[in-house]
């Protein structure tokens, strides 16, 4: 077998101590001197908070299934080929981190392994393999050589080999994510993209105060919703404000959207997405001596009172009517919920000021991983496997560029 050996040592600095950032430093730490910069005084604050609820490391999904799950889909179907989630569960299994796949096809920790846990796992690899860790710096300017950070007390300039930016999105500022770093790569003349909310809650419009003051957080389950071309099954959550839950959340940037386009929009629900129209209606003529068709379709106390709250008396009178709004309930849909309060965001570094290796098309020793750059997909672990294989992939391309065989 060709052995491999680097043309020479690299200094790689990293920014950005997430996932992304974390996968590109243990990659590369093995061949090249690494130091990961992280600004808060701790790693991956936003990969924590990730755990609280849920905690899904990757899905099960893979090939097509996975790639057509990512925008833009031709640049992650590349990347996914390499480090796809099956990949994702073997780097996890040999960090002593075994993972299992829920009934959902969600890919999470074995049972009993807390999110601390898996970040220490991280963290003492990294420390493990000699990744120097630099906390409370935060990066604030850099140029083709040198990086500049700002600590609590002084400046420093480091000069680099390759760097990686891997700073995340805009979401859930309180964990470092605030993509504030944006201006600084605008002044570089480097293409940005406003950060706008991705996975995230849906403002209704029309909601009776007293329905939400009667259901909210209350779940609709087995639900599907539709919005424009596409439609998912799961559950939704009433809030005050109208709509959250894992169904939810995927259609959030196809509402966005319309919304951009058309200023409004709507999204449909199907409270039976497992009965046809006719099966719906032959159950009511099967049922003569009821008229309760809520009671028929043994609807929940929340699903009665949106369906009210959408239709008028007629509907509950007439068969056709019922099973209709039944299987497709208009909700208009006015807003999203404000950026800070969404799972993932969309913006950041343009698309076209980067490379297919993710090397910067202006500074190309200066490589762009993870949810910093303007990328989409839904929840259900494809996020965290999207970072983890645009980390492993901008390390795969230093390393090929600085090897010798
Ligand atoms: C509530 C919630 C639940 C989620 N659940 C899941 C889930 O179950 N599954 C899933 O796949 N995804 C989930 N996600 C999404 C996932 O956590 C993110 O997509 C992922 O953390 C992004 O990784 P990243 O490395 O790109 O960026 P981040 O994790 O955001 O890390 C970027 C790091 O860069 C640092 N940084 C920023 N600016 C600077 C600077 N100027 N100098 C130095 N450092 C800086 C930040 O402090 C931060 O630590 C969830 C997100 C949220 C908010």
């Amino acid at each position: 077998m060709m052995k491999t050996i680097p043309k020479k040592i690299k200094i790689i600095r990293i920014i950005g101590g997430g996932p992304a950032g974390m996968m590109a430093a243990l990659e590369l730490s093995t061949t090249h001197e690494v130091h990961l910069y992280e600004k808060e005084k701790t790693l991956g604050r936003k990969f924590l908070v990730a755990g609280k609820g849920g905690f899904n490391l990757s899905n099960q999904a893979t090939g097509k299934d996975l790639y057509d799950q990512y925008d833009p889909l031709h640049l992650f179907s590349v990347l996914l080929q390499q480090f796809d989630t099956q990949k994702t569960r073997e780097f996890f299994e040999k960090l002593g981190i075994p993972t299992y796949i829920g009934s959902s096809g969600r890919v999470f920790p074995e049972i009993g392994i807390k999110p601390i846990a898996v970040l220490n796992a991280l963290k003492n690899k990294l420390i493990a393999q000699g990744v120097q860790l630099y906390f409370e710096h935060e990066f604030v300017d850099f140029n083709t050589k040198k990086i500049y950070f700002q600590t609590p007390t002084e400046t420093y300039t480091y000069p680099f080999d390759d760097c990686i930016f891997a700073l995340g999105g805009a979401s859930w500022s309180v964990t470092g994510s605030k993509g504030d770093w944006l201006e600084i790569f605008q002044k570089k003349g480097i293409h940005t993209t406003p950060f706008a909310p991705s996975n995230c809650g849906l403002h209704i419009q029309g909601f009776n105060p007293q329905l939400i003051a009667q259901f909210e957080g209350i779940p609709l389950k087995n639900i599907a919703i539709r919005c424009h071309n596409k439609t998912v099954k799961g559950e939704a959550v009433l809030t005050n404000y109208g709509l959250e839950g894992n169904a939810v959340y995927p259609i959030a940037a196809i509402a966005r959207k319309q919304l951009e386009t058309h200023k409004k929009t709507a999204v449909f629900l199907d409270f039976k997405p497992f009965n046809t129209h006719e099966e719906l209606l032959q159950k009511i003529s099967s049922q003569t001596r009821t008229k309760n068709y809520s009671y028929l379709f043994k609807l929940s106390k929340v699903q009665l009172g949106i369906l009210k709250n959408f239709t008028d008396k007629k509907t509950y009178t007439t068969p056709t009517l019922f099973v209709e709004k039944l299987k497709k309930l208009e909700i208009p849909i006015v807003g999203l919920r404000p950026i800070d309060e969404a799972i993932s965001t969309v913006g950041g570094i343009s698309m076209d000021a980067i490379n297919s290796d993710l090397s910067l098309k202006k500074i190309p020793n200066i490589y762009i991983a993870g949810e910093m750059f303007d990328w989409d997909t839904v929840t259900g672990g494809f996020l965290l496997q999207g970072c983890f294989a645009t980390g492993h992939a901008v390390a795969q391309n230093i390393l090929r560029k600085s090897i010798v065989s």
